[in-house]
């Protein structure tokens, strides 16, 4: 129930894109814009996980980023696997810290010392 709804003050509501009534509204999804890569900071650290494992981890990408095409391009750069952990986390397999550190000014991160 809308404020105002039945009264000459109601106002369905429209959107703002196609200026439909949103329930007749067919406009994609908004996108939430990206956050640049030199807004974001990123911390790059070698880690030991089980069996001796070793893994490169970047860690604090911005949430609400796209990071497979990132994923990717770490993977094929250093010959490694790799996989997203989670939002902010990409794991690589093995110590590639410097390469990715790399990568990633490259590409205009900025990087946690
Ligand atoms: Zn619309």
């Amino acid at each position: 129930m809308r404020l105002f709804e039945g009264t000459p003050f109601d106002r369905p509501p429209k959107c703002e894109r196609c200026d439909r009534l949103v329930e007749n509204c067919e406009c994609p999804p908004a996108v939430a814009p990206e956050i640049l890569p030199e807004k974001q900071r990123l911390r790059v650290g070698v880690e030991k996980r089980k069996k001796g494992k070793i893994v490169t981890v970047i860690r604090d990408l911005a949430a609400g980023n796209q990071h497979a095409e990132l994923l990717t391009a770490l993977k094929s750069s250093c010959g490694a696997g790799g996989n997203l952990q989670n939002e902010t986390t990409i794991e690589i397999q093995g110590d590639h810290a410097d390469r990715i550190k790399q990568l990633l000014q490259d590409r205009g991160f900025k990087l946690k010392k």
